[in-house]
C-alpha cells in the first residue's frame, strides 16, 4: 500500500519547519540525527536541538527528509530493493549474513573493527573520497567529522553511546566539494540519509554525492548530560575524562576506565538515561543500509554484517578480497539472537508509538 493511502504524506512545499518543529522537535520525537541541519541553510544546531535562524520561505525540504516526519518502510525498501521485506525477515532484507573480523584494527574497535575496514577500504579505493565518522572530544562529547585519510577513520573508531547530529558533517564535506562521500552511523541517521537519496522530490542540494552507508546495529542510545551525570560521575564517581570505553554486553552496560577497572549495571537499569526521541524507532539493524555492522550474534571481537545493496556487497567482497577482514559463518543462535532484539525493538517501538501519538512512521 502506498504511503499515501496510509497516512498523509506531505507534498511539495507544503508543510515547513512549524510543522517540523510542532511535530517532531516540541513533541520530543526527534532523534538529532542531523539531516535538517545539515541540508537547509536555515536550520542550525541551537542548545542541543534543531533551530531556525532565518526567516523560512516554507520549501518543505527539512520536513519531507525528517526520519521521523513520516517514514513508509514498505515504500523506501520497495525504492531500495525491489520489493518488501517478508515477515521472517526481522532484520530487513539482506544477502549474505556474516561474522567478520578485521585484521589490523585499532584498539579503539568497538567489535570486529569491520566499520572502520570497510570505509577504509572504500576510500582506498575510490569508491569514496571521504568518510563522516562520529568521532569524539576528551570527554567523550561526539564529534562529527570529514575524515579523508584511512589514519582519520581509525582514529574515530569505537561506540559513542550518546545522540550524535552526525548527518550534519555531510553538509561540510559537501561544502568542502567531496563528490563521493562515504557515512557511517545508527539506523536513524540512516534513514535520514536514505530518504534524502530515494525520495522522488525536486529538491536538489547534491544528494547523488553521497556513495556508501554503512549502518551500525542500535538498541538504543542515550543523553549525553543524563548519562554523564547519572551513571559515569552520579553512579561510579568517575569523570568522562577517566573512561577508555563504553560497552553494552550480555544485558550489561560497561564503563571501562583508563586504569582497566570495569563498572558495570544491568542494562535494565539504564533506562532513566535513554534519550527520548529514540522511543519511537523500530529499526535495530539499520535497514535502509548499505550494509550492517553490529556485534549481536557474533563472538566476542568479531562482528555481524548483512550486505544489503550492490554497494553493499560490492565493498564487503574487495574488504575481504584485500586481506583485510577475515570471514567466518555466523551461527544460527546468533542470528536467532540478534532477530529476536529487533523483534523486541518493533514491540517497544509500537507501544512507545501508541503512547506518544505517533502515527506517520510504518514498519
Ligand atoms: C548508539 C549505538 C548503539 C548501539 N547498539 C548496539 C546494539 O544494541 N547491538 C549491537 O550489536 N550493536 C550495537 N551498536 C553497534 C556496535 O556498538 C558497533 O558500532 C558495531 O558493532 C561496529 O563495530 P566495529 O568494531 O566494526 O566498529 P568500529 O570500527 O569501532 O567503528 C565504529 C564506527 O561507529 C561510528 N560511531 C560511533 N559512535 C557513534 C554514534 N553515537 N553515532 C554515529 N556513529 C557512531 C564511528 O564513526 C566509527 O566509525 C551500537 C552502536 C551505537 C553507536
Ligand atoms: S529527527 Fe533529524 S531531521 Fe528530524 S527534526 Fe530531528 S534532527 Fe531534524
Ligand atoms: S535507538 Fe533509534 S533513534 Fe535512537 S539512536 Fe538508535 S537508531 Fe537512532
Amino acid at each position: 500500500m502506498a504511503a499515501k493511502e496510509k497516512f498523509a504524506e506531505p507534498t511539495y512545499l507544503e508543510s515547513g519547519f512549524g510543522e517540523l518543529e510542532y511535530k517532531v522537535i516540541k513533541s520530543e520525537i526527534c532523534c538529532r540525527c542531523g539531516t535538517c541541519e545539515a541540508f537547509c541553510p536555515r536550520i542550525e544546531h541551537v542548545e542541543n536541538k534543531p533551530a531556525l535562524v532565518n526567516y523560512d520561505p516554507l520549501c518543505g525540504l527539512c520536513f519531507t527528509y525528517c526520519p521521523r516526519t513520516f517514514l513508509d518502510m514498505g515504500a523506501m525498501e520497495t525504492k531500495l530493493f525491489g520489493r518488501t521485506r517478508k515477515a521472517d525477515e526481522a532484520l530487513g532484507i539482506y544477502t549474505k549474513a556474516i561474522s567478520s573480523q578485521a585484521k589490523h584494527s585499532s584498539a579503539a574497535a568497538q567489535d570486529g573493527g569491520v566499520a572502520t575496514a570497510l570505509l577504509v577500504q572504500a576510500l582506498q579505493s575510490g569508491v569514496i573520497d571521504c568518510a563522516v565518522v562520529t568521532d569524539k572530544d576528551g570527554e567523550w562529547r561526539t564529534i562529527a567529522k570529514v575524515a579523508t585519510t584511512a589514519e582519520e577513520i581509525s582514529a574515530s573508531a569505537g561506540t559513542k553511546y550518546t545522540i550524535s547530529n552526525s548527518v550534519d558533517a555531510v553538509r561540510i564535506a559537501l561544502e568542502k566539494g567531496y563528490k563521493k562521500i562515504g557515512f557511517v552511523g545508527t539506523p536513524c541517521q540512516i534513514q535520514g540519509l536514505r530518504k534524502v537519496k530515494l525520495l522522488d522530490e525536486p529538491y536538489q542540494f547534491g544528494q547523488e554525492k553521497i556513495a556508501l552507508l554503512v549502518g551500525l546495529f542500535c538498541m538504543e542510545n542515550f543523553d549525553y548530560d543524563a548519562l554523564m551525570n547519572g551513571l559515569v560521575k552520579g553512579r561510579f564517581g568517575l569523570s568522562p575524562k577517566d573512561v577508555s570505553r563504553f560497552e553494552i554486553k550480555k544485558g550489561m552496560f560497561r564503563v571501562i576506565d583508563k586504569t582497566g577497572k570495569a563498572h558495570e549495571v544491568k542494562i535494565d537499569e539504564t533506562d532513566s538515561f535513554t534519550f527520548v526521541g529514540c522511543g519511537p524507532c523500530f529499526d535495530f539493524a539499520s535497514e535502509l543500509a548499505d550494509i550492517s555492522v553490529g556485534s549481536v550474534g557474533s563472538a566476542e571481537g568479531w562482528s555481524t554484517i548483512l550486505t544489503r545493496t550492490d554497494a553493499g556487497e560490492k565493498i564487503y567482497a574487495a574488504t575481504l578480497a584485500a586481506g583485510a577482514i577475515a570471514e567466518k559463518p555466523i551461527s544460527e543462535k546468533g542470528l536467532a539472537l540478534a532477530k529476536k532484539l529487533a523483534a523486541g525493538k518493533v514491540k517497544r517501538f509500537e507501544s512507545k508509538c501508541a503512547e506518544m501519538k505517533v502515527s506517520s512512521i510504518i514498519r
